[in-house]
């Protein structure tokens, strides 16, 4: 069951799994298999150094049954169209299995933006969205941000789209600065929702989270909020690496002050309170929980063997391949699977749309309320299902997700 690389060969599978053991029909089974709209543009930047640039850029709504399609963009130098694929289909039973009315979008620009400037990033940004501008707004799609984007390049994506329709559109896209219609707790919500899963799993495993000790791979956005949460719930963070390097400390690592480190320094690597630690090591820990936080295809048939934690929380999307998934399961390793561990994102940036929407605000500590009810009926459900059909989590959570769109797909009926 290797997926040769393809991500979205890998969501195919785990897909077929569970669509297996519910009977799906084979008319929804074909139409919940295939992206309903993929596009590719290509945008040509004026760079610093005067010459001309042409960046490819993707997005797919991968199904709108719920909702508007939801989903991240991500800048990087490996983005594919399969890979953006597979991430519109994860943020489609993601948000299903959230219970909020959305579908599922991704979008991705080829490019390496650690060699950009700002200027050359806003003119990516902006130049990006006006080729896709026909496509997204509150009710078709809402952008938000993933690998490598953040606040400004949302900010820049509302102002783009705001000038095109002649209207202040707040609402176009989420994870914007909380000044200009941005949502407390939205930035560390992907986090906070690791930390919730972990703390669930562990209680449902007879852990004390207070004596565990936590390895992160990752170190961005939901890396290092999971790091910091984890710790503030008695978790002892001992190892944590990047692209760039590692760092590890069997004492624990002061994430403070790693989060301080790496805003300047821009990687873990260097940090004087530990140890260096070689990134490929990262699977090897003695630790009790694993969190990859980083991209696809990180625990595979190598790697997985050597894992020795008893929960992995993927923050990443489809950071395990299936094979490695089957490996861990079967060695009674619990896997949080990532459109549950890492659904606290899109349930804060659904939060976030509401609230632009009404021109009303919440409060910090309602949105971190309603963020940690809404992981919780997310988490139980997915556990009763995988203890009434006996299966993994990964597969419980495509149960619950699959159903929920299968029972609209079926009510909203066919058109033509
Ligand atoms: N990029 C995040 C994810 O993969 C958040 C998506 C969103 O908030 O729309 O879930």
């Amino acid at each position: 069951m290797s997926n040769n690389g393809s991500v979205f060969d890998a969501m195919l599978q785990e897909f077929g799994i569970a669509a297996k053991l519910i009977g799906l029909e084979p008319g929804i089974w074909k139409t919940l298999t295939h992206p309903k709209r993929q596009v590719i543009v290509s945008c040509p930047i004026l760079m610093d150094d005067g010459h001309v640039e042409v960046f490819t850029g993707f997005r797919v709504q991968y199904n709108i049954a719920l909702g508007p399609a939801k989903g991240g963009i991500r800048y990087h130098p490996g983005v594919t169209l399969d890979e953006v694929k597979a991430l519109s289909a994860w943020m489609t039973w993601k948000c299903a299995l959230a219970g909020v009315p959305f579908g599922g979008g991704k979008g991705g620009i080829i490019c390496d933006p650690t060699t950009m400037s700002k200027r050359e990033l806003e003119s990516l940004t902006r130049r990006y969205i006006s080729e896709i501008v026909d496509m997204i707004g509150p009710d078709k799609d809402v952008p938000a941000p993933d690998v490598n984007t953040n606040e400004q390049t949302m900010a820049w994506i509302m102002d783009t789209y705001s000038m095109h329709v002649g209207v202040s559109t707040t609402a176009v896209v989420t994870g914007k600065p909380i000044i200009m219609g941005g949502s407390l707790g939205r930035r560390e919500a992907t986090g906070r929702g690791v930390m919730i899963t972990v703390r669930e799993a562990a209680k449902h495993l007879g852990l004390d989270l207070k004596k565990c000790t936590v390895a992160v791979q990752g170190f961005g956005n939901v890396g290092s909020v999971s790091a910091d949460l984890i710790q503030k719930e008695g978790g002892k963070i001992v190892a944590v690496t990047d692209w760039k390097g590692g760092v590890q400390n069997a004492k624990g690592l002061d994430v403070t002050k790693l989060i301080a480190w790496t805003v300047e320094h821009k990687t873990v690597a260097g940090f004087p309170g530990g140890e260096p630690l070689d990134p490929s090591k990262i699977f090897e820990m003695d630790v009790d929980i694993f969190v990859p936080a980083a991209l696809e295809n990180q625990i595979t048939m190598e790697t997985a063997p050597k894992i020795k934690a008893k929960i992995v929380a993927e923050g990443a999307n489809g950071p395990t391949t299936p094979d490695a998934h089957q490996s861990l399961h079967a060695r009674g390793v619990f896997v949080i699977p990532d459109i549950l561990a890492n659904s606290g994102g899109v349930t804060t940036s659904y939060f976030e749309w509401v609230q632009d929407r009404h021109g009303y605000f919440w409060e910090e500590a309602e949105v971190n309320q309603r963020l940690e009810k809404k992981m919780m009926e997310a988490f139980d459900n997915t556990l009763q299902t995988s203890l009434k059909y006996k299966t993994d989590m990964r597969t419980a959570a495509y149960i619950v997700a699959i159903t929920r769109v299968a029972e609209v797909t079926k009510l909203r009926g066919m058109y033509a």
